[in-house]
């Protein structure tokens, strides 16, 4: 049987919340952290027992660091930086159990996977144009590779994609050309536990984005916007929009027990716009935990309706190890 001693992930991202809530729940703790960093990570140094450092993120497969994450008995707890740094490939090759189904990850690489699953499940998506002559309204461009809302573009209409495109040097048969949904973006945090066969909202946020939201500060227009994350603010949903939440949120774990099995494990997000008609449109989905979680170290105004203690998405993870430990079912939380 597995033991599992240390809750392991890398230092970015969500790693300060995945390490506080593995320490809540009794684990010891494993920080892969660049160089570089280590000057902002050991100023919480009580949150973490174990550093092993790494020049570059794709060390992370590095025959020294596989030994060592053994040697603990870890557990990796992937986040946003594996999927933009590490490389799905290389998720494969981490020889330690990792919390979560690895495949979930390699699906939200692909833009154009992310978005089949998605429509498969019958949830609410943007229209996407194939064809670039047939665009007919305003339309996001989405490079593959873009991190982060980097490297995304508006275009009005097809003249102005194509003049864009050219300028810009992109091929857009290489690029997601999606419908722009104009309304309210929302982030719907979810936890889906396999243990209990249950489906958790344990947050919501907005992405504070430059400069789409610096723009309405001023009086005109005077840059393109762009979408490159910068933080996240908190959203309480209007209490009316919750049963689309949780259909989406289910719709979602169905498809992906039937698509990825064994299906979603743990944290996922699903990242939409509410429109002024109060329709949620879904245009992205994080398979694991997303950094609009790290608002709510304390819990968050839906995780105090399940808990009646303070349950960060990174605890929450924890607990659900744990759980799974005690009643010998850790197979069912990882890949
Ligand atoms: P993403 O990296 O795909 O999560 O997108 C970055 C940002 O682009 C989002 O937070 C939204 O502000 C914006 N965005 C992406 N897709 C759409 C869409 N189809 N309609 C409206 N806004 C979008």
């Amino acid at each position: 049987m597995l033991e599992i001693e240390s809750i392991a992930t890398i230092a970015s991202h969500s790693a300060l919340q995945i390490m506080k809530g593995a320490k809540q729940e009794g684990f010891r703790t494993a920080l892969i952290c660049l160089k570089d960093r280590i000057n902002v990570y050991s100023r919480f140094r009580h949150l973490i027992d174990n550093y092993l450092i790494i020049r570059e993120y794709k060390d992370i497969v590095s025959k020294g660091i596989q030994k060592s994450l053994l040697d603990l008995n870890a557990i990796i707890i992937p986040h946003g930086s594996f999927v933009e740094y590490v490389g799905v490939d290389n998720i494969y090759r981490i020889e330690c159990p990792v919390f979560g189904n690895r495949k979930l990850l390699e699906w939200e690489h692909n833009q154009f996977k992310k978005y089949e699953l998605l429509k498969s499940a019958e949830i609410s998506v943007p229209k996407v144009y194939n064809d670039p002559s047939e665009v007919d309204r305003l339309v996001i461009v989405k490079l593959p590779g873009a991190k982060g809302g980097q490297g995304y573009f508006l275009a009005k209409n097809k003249n102005e994609l194509i003049r864009k495109a050219d300028k810009l040097k992109i091929n857009l048969a290489e690029a997601l050309i999606q419908e722009y949904i104009i309304g309210t973006p929302m982030y719907f945090q979810y936890f889906y536990s396999p243990l209990f066969n249950r489906l958790e909202l344990l947050g919501s946020d907005i992405r504070y984005e430059s400069n789409i939201d610096g723009l309405k500060r001023i009086p005109f227009h005077i840059a393109d916007p762009t979408f490159t994350v910068v933080g996240n603010i908190p959203v309480v949903l209007r209490e009316s929009l919750l049963s689309q939440v949780f259909d989406y949120g289910e719709k979602f774990v169905s498809i992906t027990k039937e698509k990825v099995p064994p299906g979603a494990i743990g944290p996922y997000c699903l990242e939409a716009v509410c429109t002024n008609h109060l329709k949620i449109i879904v245009f992205e989905f994080s398979g694991r935990i997303v950094a609009g979680t790290n608002l709510y170290i304390m819990g968050s105004p839906y995780s105090w309706l399940y808990f009646d203690e303070p349950m960060s998405m990174g605890r929450r993870i924890a607990r659900e190890i744990k759980l799974a430990l005690e009643n010998n079912e850790l197979n069912k939380v990882i890949s």
